[in-house]
């Protein structure tokens, strides 16, 4: 667990200083650290176990938030992700929640759902009640395909059946709820539906369709939320209280409008996502319940909801399905991924849950802030212009230099980039500033 997730000027040291600034608030070891990350934390020889026809890795930038404080902790946060300003924007909305005492989460148990597809039952009301009559065998059933999770104390917990589909091609489909503790559970879960199915198809009379978890584990659930006081919002140009409406309004607009729902979630999923590729976690898992979920109504809709509440506080909060793992998966073999599970210190997968979420909520509180303020351009631009730079060539401290020269241009663009460096490395305009009108020249 993080001493303390407060690192003031983190930003601007550089990247061996940040290591050991990260070493000493959460005690991980520098030599771990530096070791874990080498490679992107993946050699070519490793990722050869992981999936097929390797021919080599990817690596992408590895980051930390910081001021996040969830129910009391501190943690720093590992995130992985390309696009620039998700960290930043992550850590400077968890500085303003933390003002308000940070993030408050909690978690449903880690249920996870088997679904098995069962097709032609005959009569199919009398299926549904056999089933449930057997409820207690098919659960032993299951659980005889997860004794390791059943000696964990994990286990099968529950049976549904649902009937779906119309008169024409009505089908089948029973739940078996597993309780999956730490691990993402989709395996276990698939062994499970694959070990009861031919029992199913005994008591049903029914063909054996489908056996695989459902990525909507809306048993899953993890629900944060956060106040913030109206001082920790305002900017330059507007007071606190402007910037709650606005805030507010962006949220009613999500609520009403699927189109910019669909973007209202996609910041929340910059945070989301960054923690659980940085963990090992499948992403791809996640994403399909999280909007598998806000569609559950019928109708797409933002995952957090933002309000004013009396005395000029902002209160948000976030509810989605998070099947995140501290074990099992590819996990045991990622050292960035354990290393990500190391600095955090976290103890379960519903810990975990919490961090993501939270994180989730960190960064639609900063979209929508930046969205009823200056617009999402501004800050996001200038940030955005580094990897500009870098793009057209820029080396070492000329990535900064050359950034800078065109944000004051606002001209954040390849051309304006190589033009800049092309005049930052003309030993006549080195030395001094360079104007937008040379810029253009
Ligand atoms: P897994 O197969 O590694 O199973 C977890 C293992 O960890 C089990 O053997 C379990 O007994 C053990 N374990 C140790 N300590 C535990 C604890 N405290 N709590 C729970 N289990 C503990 O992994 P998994 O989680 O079953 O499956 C995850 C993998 O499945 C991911 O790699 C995912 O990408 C993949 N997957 C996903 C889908 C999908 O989402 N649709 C489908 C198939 C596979």
């Amino acid at each position: 667990m993080a001493r303390t997730s407060r690192l003031p000027g983190f930003y601007k040291v550089s990247v061996e200083e940040r290591r050991a600034l990260v070493g000493e608030a959460t005690g991980a070891d520098l030599t771990d650290i530096e070791r874990s990350l080498e490679d992107g934390g993946l050699d070519a020889t490793t990722a050869d176990k992981f999936v097929e026809n390797v021919v080599g890795t990817y690596a992408l930038p590895y980051g930390v938030a910081l001021n996040v404080r969830v129910n009391g902790h501190d943690y720093v946060v590992p995130m992985v992700v390309e696009e620039p300003s998700v960290v930043a924007a992550a850590s400077n909305a968890s500085k303003m929640i933390r003002e308000g005492g940070g993030f408050i989460a909690e978690t449903d148990p880690p249920l996870m759902v088997a679904q098995v597809q069962l097709t032609n039952v005959r009569d199919r009301r009398e299926a549904m009640e056999c089933v449930l009559a057997a409820k207690e065998e098919l659960l032993a059933l299951a659980d005889g395909a997860v004794p390791g999770l059943v000696e964990r104390g994990g286990g099968s917990r529950d049976i549904e059946v649902r009937l779906v589909g119309t008169e024409e091609d009505a089908m089948l489909v029973v739940h078996v709820l597993i309780d999956c503790r730490d691990a993402m559970g989709a395996n276990l879960v698939n062994g499970a539906a694959e070990r009861i199915a031919p029992r199913l198809a005994e008591i049903t009379g029914g063909g054996i369709g489908l056996r695989i978890l459902s990525n909507l584990c809306d048993r899953r659930c993890v629900r944060v939320h956060c106040h913030v006081p109206a001082s920790a919002l305002a900017t330059d140009d507007m007071d606190g209280t402007a910037v709650i409406d606005g805030i507010v309004n962006a949220s009613r607009f999500a609520e009403l409008d699927p189109y910019r729902a669909a973007t209202h979630n996609k910041g929340i999923m910059n945070g989301v996502d960054a923690v659980v590729i940085a963990t090992g976690n499948d992403w791809r898992a996640v994403e399909a319940g999280a909007h598998a979920f806000a569609a559950r109504s019928g109708r797409y809709a933002p995952l957090a909801t933002w309000r004013r509440h009396a005395g000029d506080v902002l209160v948000g909060q976030v509810e989605l399905p998070m099947s995140l793992g501290t074990v099992g998966g590819t996990l045991r073999v990622h050292p960035a991924a354990r290393l990500s599970l190391r600095l955090l210190g976290v103890t379960n997968a519903q810990e975990l849950a919490t961090i993501a979420a939270s994180v989730g909520l960190a960064s639609n509180l900063a979209a929508l802030r930046a969205l009823a303020t200056d617009g999402i351009q501004r800050g996001h631009m200038a940030l955005h212009a580094r990897s500009v730079a870098v793009a057209a060539g820029a080396l070492g401290d000329e990535v900064e230099r050359v950034a800078t020269m065109i944000v004051e241009a606002r001209d954040i663009t390849l051309d304006a980039a190589s033009k800049a460096l092309t005049v930052l490395r003309t030993p006549r305009t080195s030395d001094r500033a360079v104007s937008r009108w040379e810029l253009d020249e």
